[in-house]
């Protein structure tokens, strides 16, 4: 993707940090004093923007705000049998996650932070509960899994990726969502900029956007549920039946086959049962 940008006549900054940002202009200021000025602006900087605190004075909402912890840890001799691991239960409005690999293995917790004060103990726990050893280099990040920015950007300044709170919040996937509101952000750039309206450019995001903000709605909501404590052992009784429909539509929302608004539906419409069934 940089090669390509690079060859369609992007500028390659890497390693200079952005030290300034005029949401006015709008322009940037680099680290070696330079000052980079832009008819739009997109701010793709991560959950801790410095484009999202020049706009709204702060980068996330720390009430809502997910946090995880993960560690890259040795390999071990199981791992190319070993079975890749979710964990809910872990932590509150989260999971834990064991992803067994060639070379080594990714383990984490993630969570709600405001929901999960004690997030190390639960990572500690859970490291021995899946039978490995104190694990050293840690490494902890915020995650804007609670909630996304309604209006994602101001003025000529648009936000895209976690810059924007697109994580999926229910897994906490933000990848595939930050590439695509990358994607749909220079669009609308381009397409404002080709009618000679930079300021269209956000109005253009955010129709572009409509259906992801949707579709993280109806996520919101499903997670609500599912988390929900007087629920909870009537959704994993539901969960443990091999033939179990929402058992079924969750493995099929997450390779993509489904959206949120499905799952949710087909949740809600059993509502009824798996109340009556706590
Ligand atoms: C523990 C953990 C595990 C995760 N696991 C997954 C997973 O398995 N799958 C998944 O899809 N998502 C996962 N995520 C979420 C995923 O990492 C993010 O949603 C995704 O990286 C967001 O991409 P982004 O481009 O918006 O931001 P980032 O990947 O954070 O990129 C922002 C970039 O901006 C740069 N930057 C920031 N400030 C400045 C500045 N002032 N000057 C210059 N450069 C700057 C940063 O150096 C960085 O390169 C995980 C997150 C955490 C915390």
């Amino acid at each position: 993707m940089c090669r390509r940008a690079l060859e369609a006549g992007a500028e390659d900054f890497t390693g200079v940090r952005v030290t300034g940002i005029d949401p006015a202009a709008p322009a940037v200021t680099l680290a070696d004093g330079r000052r980079l000025t832009a008819r739009v602006l997109i701010g793709a900087d991560g959950v801790n923007s410095e484009v999202a605190r020049a706009l709204f004075g702060q980068p996330f909402n720390r009430r809502h705000v997910g946090f995880g912890l993960e560690v890259e840890a040795p390999a071990t001799a199981d791992n190319p049998d070993a079975p890749v691991r979710i964990d809910f239960g872990v932590v509150r409005y989260g999971y834990g996650w064991h992803f067994p690999k060639a070379v080594s293995s990714t383990i984490g917790v993630g969570g709600i932070l405001s929901r999960n004060p004690a997030m190390k103990r639960a990572m500690a726990d859970y490291v021995t509960a899946i039978g490995r050893g104190a694990e050293e280099k840690v490494k902890g990040q915020f995650l804007p899994a609670g909630d996304f920015r309604r209006v994602p950007g101001a003025g000529r300044v648009l936000l895209a990726g976690d810059a924007a709170g697109l994580v999926d919040p229910f897994t906490g996937e933000g990848i595939a969502l930050a590439m695509k509101s990358g994607q749909l952000a220079a669009d609308s750039a381009i397409d404002a900029l080709r009618h000679n309206h930079p300021d269209d450019a956000l109005p253009r995001y955010r129709l572009a956007l409509r259906p992801m903000h949707a579709d993280l709605r109806q996520a919101i909501l499903l997670r609500k549920l599912v988390y929900a404590r007087p629920l909870q052992s009537a959704i994993v009784a539901a969960f443990k039946r091999p033939s179990g429909r929402l058992r079924r539509l969750t493995f099929e929302l997450l390779g993509g086959e489904i959206e949120y608004a499905d799952l949710s539906r087909a949740a809600l419409r059993r509502l009824p049962g798996l109340l009556l069934r706590r």
